[in-house]
This record gives structure tokens, sequence and C-alpha cells, in this order.
């Protein structure tokens, strides 16, 4: 792409992730305006600096930030239950752990302009733990995950563009993972079970956005 073209793509989106972050605030989250993932990194690394324990929802946003070693480094629990080689037993054990770990770190599959953050899960750890038992929650929002349309359109976008790679990356057994496309299915490990809406701040939830001005996660 030519440079001025990346110029000005870069202030569009800009002002879109300004105004998504504006009608957050008015919804009483704490948002707050990244022009890149190493700004949202290291806002992340302010935050945690009190948390004992860090919790990972999963999510490809928050993993592309590489925090992991640093917040270990730091002497900070890791509730991470995407580690390699965990039995099924820890995994799930690590999953309720992180309902009431210090601080939460996750993604969101997508939000809607006016605010509403908008995800589906298989197990419903990770949106329960969005809403509900954390010290602290912050969710990372790139740009690609903005929809200027309504929750409808957000949860198109997360059938069309997020849930099919992800069932590929989980390396479930569904069709989207070899199609690519959702078919609404029946699959046994099908990952869309839990459809969740936050449509502003829950009242005991200190929940923050950084909406950040690049594309991150699916
Ligand atoms: S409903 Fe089934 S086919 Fe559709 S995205 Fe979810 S797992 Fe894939």
């Amino acid at each position: 792409m030519l440079p001025r073209t990346l110029e000005l793509n870069t202030w569009t989106s800009e002002k879109k992730c300004r105004k998504l972050v504006e009608n957050l605030a008015k919804k009483h989250f704490t948002a707050v305006y990244c022009a890149n993932a190493q700004e949202a990194a290291d806002y992340i690394l302010k935050q945690a600096e009190n948390a004992r324990s860090v919790g990972f929802g999963g999510s490809l946003s928050v993993a592309d930030l590489k925090l992991t070693s640093l917040l270990s480094g730091q002497g900070k629990e890791i509730l991470n239950h995407g580690f390699p080689d965990l039995t099924p037993e820890q995994r799930v054990a690590i999953m309720k752990r992180q309902q009431t770990c210090d601080l939460f770190l996750t993604g969101t599959n997508a939000v809607t302009l006016d605010g509403c953050l908008v995800n589906i899960d298989g197990n419903g750890n990770r949106v329960s733990a969005m809403i509900y038992g954390p010290g602290k929650v912050i969710v990372v929002a790139g740009r690609n995950k903005i929809v200027e349309g309504d929750v409808c359109e957000a949860i198109r976008r997360v059938k069309d563009k997020s849930a099919p790679p992800n069932a590929l990356r989980l390396g479930k057994q569904t069709p989207c993972a070899s199609t690519g496309f959702c078919c609404d299915c029946d699959a046994p490990q099908r990952i869309c079970h839990v459809t969740t809406i936050i449509d502003s701040k829950p009242s005991q939830t200190d929940l923050h956005v950084l909406v950040v001005n690049e594309d991150m996660g699916l």
C-alpha cells in the first residue's frame, strides 16, 4: 500500500476507534484508545502491577501481545488453560480459577460502534469471567472487531470471520473447520453454545476496553 494511502486509512480507522471509545465511556466502561498493540501491552502491564494472578481467556489478540513471560517473570500466577501438555482436569481447574483471578485478559469477538461487546463461546468460561468475578477485566479490541451495525451484524461477524478459523485453530471437528463457513451446525464439538451481549459496564466489574488502531485476532 502506498504510504499516503496507508496514512489516510489509519486516519479513518483512528476516527472510528475514537468514536467507539467515546461511546464505551458513555456506557461507563473504562475505555482507552491505543494507537498500536504496544500501547495496549504497556497499559496492561501497568494495570497488572498489583495483580497476583492473571487469567488468560484464550484470545489471539491477547496472545499476540506476548505478555505471559513478562508477567510470569514478575512473579504473578499465570492462569492460562491454553498451555500445552495440560490434562483435561488441569484445564478445567484453571478455567475455574480464572473466574476469580485478580486480572482477566481477553479479546472480544466483535464490538458495535455504539459500544456493545458481543461474544460467542463454547464452554462459557471466557464470557462469564468477562462479566463477573475477576478483580479487573481488560478487553483488547482491535479495529477489525468494530461493527458499524447492530448486535445482529456483530453476531454475523463472529459467525463469518471469527468462529470458523477459531474452530480450525482449536482442532474442532465442526463443518466450519473444513469449509470456512458457518452452517449453524449441531456437531458435538460445536464451539458456539453461548452468546453474550455486554450492553454496558456490569455493575460490579472493573471492565476496561482497549480499542487498538491495528487489526488484532480473528
Ligand atoms: S455453529 Fe457450528 S458451523 Fe457455525 S461457526 Fe459454530 S461451530 Fe462452526
